[in-house]
């Protein structure tokens, strides 16, 4: 029997690892009451694998299911609600190129079915209209319908999906691609500013003691929670005495299952993104997916659009974006996948200058085949890049969140940043750790809510800094 001490005291979570994960877990828990420590062995928060698009519907995952689709519509209409200074609104294009094989009928069913449910959700909640009118969510485009936008001026303010589309229709190669093409509300997501808004507000709730360059190097489980043993930058040994433990430790998150004896399959896959510069565009971009077999020279061609003509870029080959035996599993005798040591070492160390200088080139390269006049940019530094968590087998996994094993013990493993918040929900849910009842994701979230889009850009900007990363990737971009 509990004494009445024990029954009104607050339970204690010690979250590892500061990433998208671990960070809004505790951003949520924080801002419902509990005691929470975040422990980072970074200096930072959110500073992981990139973050560059919202999958508000999982429009660029053709292999996912449905309802995959669906999962991370509602996942990422929740996210912006809690982060809404985090996106840059400006639609996707998505184009299937004749090198692809495929056909962008393909897409048409889903797209509907995926409207109707966003429909639905804004019909539910009026606070869901997070994308715009559900009537807009995505828009065919014949080959006359591009070939007339390219005759027009883009707004300096573009607003409408045709105003957006008129760079593409004026530089993509058209006789490239199969029509139509579909243009689609999927956000750009900037990293930076998810990073600024989590740090921004925990730096506000002392109930959440935030330990960053602190490493966890031990876990133990007992009756009553867990020990767990940090060791911070200068040596020094902290053993926390709490309540719940998750591990939030992305890639790692299988070194801490293994300390924890909770063993776990799972896939560990390194891939980066470039940053580069097109100095003549003065155009608004919207994002633009050119489809393709993954892992071939033919792979997807993905442009992601920042300010003054700064442009990132994935190609879906293994010598862009993806590496050879980039992709690792887990064993019988560990759950941490172990990636091969030239990967372990562009993690810990960075890339060297010919490397990022070669794979950008490539990267530009393969965006020149459908946008020619892109072949006149240049890399811009520092690459985007990190191995990413996928549970399971399943290497199409996309939308992920949260294990449990036995009563205190949780892992967070999201494969895509929105899966986050609803990752967060469940830990709650699940330890019944409060009681929601009909309050919304604004009314639970008074403190991050209440940062001001200068606040967040200010402190993006200067993490963006830090990281070594131009300043346009954490500015706002779009509407
Ligand atoms: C090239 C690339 C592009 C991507 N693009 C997108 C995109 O556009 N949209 C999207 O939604 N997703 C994207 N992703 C996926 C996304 O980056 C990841 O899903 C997400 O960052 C995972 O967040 P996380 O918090 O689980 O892990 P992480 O961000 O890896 O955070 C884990 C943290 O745990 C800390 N840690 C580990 N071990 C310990 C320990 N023992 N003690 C203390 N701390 C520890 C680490 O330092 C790290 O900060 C991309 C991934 C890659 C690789």
């Amino acid at each position: 029997m509990q004494s009445e001490s024990q029954q009104i005291r607050t339970p204690s979570v010690a979250i590892i690892g500061g990433g998208i994960a671990g960070a809004t877990a505790a951003v949520h828990m924080a801002e419902l009451g509990l005691n929470v420590h975040l422990i980072e062995k970074g200096s930072g928060l959110v500073s992981g694998p990139p973050i560059c698009h919202l999958h508000a519907g999982g429009n660029l995952y053709r292999e996912i299911s449905t309802e995959q689709c669906i999962e991370l519509l509602k996942q990422s209409i929740d996210t912006i609600r809690l982060y809404p200074q985090t996106v840059n609104k400006r639609p996707t294009v998505i184009a299937v190129p004749y090198s692809d094989g495929g056909s962008p009928e393909e897409l048409y069913e889903r797209l509907i079915t995926i409207q109707d449910c966003y429909a639905q959700l804004v019909k539910q909640d009026i606070a869901n209209k997070v994308l715009g009118e559900p009537a807009d969510y995505y828009k065919f485009y014949s080959r006359d319908e591009i070939e007339a936008l390219a005759c027009l001026e883009q707004p300096k303010n573009p607003t409408t999906i045709d105003e957006w589309l008129i760079p593409f229709a004026k530089h993509a190669d058209l006789d490239v691609l199969i029509f139509p093409v579909v243009a689609v509300q999927e956000y750009g997501w900037s990293v930076f500013r998810i990073a600024a808004s989590a740090t921004l507000a925990l730096e506000k709730m002392p109930n959440c003691r935030l330990k960053a360059e602190t490493q966890v190097i031990g876990v133990e489980e007992s009756d009553q929670g867990w020990t767990v043993e940090c060791v911070d930058r200068e040596g020094n040994i902290e053993f926390l005495q709490v309540d719940y433990l998750v591990n939030a430790c992305g890639y790692e998150t299988g070194s801490i299952d293994d300390l924890a004896q909770k063993p776990r399959e799972r896939l560990v896959e390194f891939k980066a993104a470039y940053v580069t510069h097109w100095p003549q565009c003065e155009e608004l971009w919207p994002e633009v997916i050119f489809h393709g077999p993954r892992g071939t020279p033919n792979g997807m061609a993905q442009l992601t659009p920042y300010p003054d003509g700064i442009f990132q870029l994935h190609g879906m080959t293994k010598d862009i974006t993806l590496f050879e035996d980039g992709l690792v599993a887990s064993s019988a005798d560990s759950s941490q996948p172990s990636l091969p040591l030239r990967l372990k070492t562009k993690i810990q160390k960075g890339w060297d200058d010919d490397v990022i200088i070669q794979r950008s080139r490539r990267a530009i390269e393969h965006m020149a085949r459908f946008i020619p006049d892109y072949s006149v940019a240049h890399e811009f530094g520092t690459p985007l890049f990190g191995a990413q968590q996928i549970p399971g087998k399943d290497d199409t996994l996309r939308a992920a969140d949260v294990t449990f094993e036995g009563k205190h013990y949780a892992r967070v493993e999201v494969v895509k940043g929105s899966s986050a918040y609803e990752a967060a929900v469940k830990l709650v849910q699940q330890w019944q750790l409060f009681h929601y009842q009909d309050l919304t994701i604004e009314q639970l979230h008074p403190v991050t809510l209440a940062l001001s889009e200068a606040e967040i850009e200010s402190k993006a900007k200067e993490l963006a800094q830090q990281r070594t990363y131009p300043q346009q990737l954490a500015q706002y971009y779009g509407q």
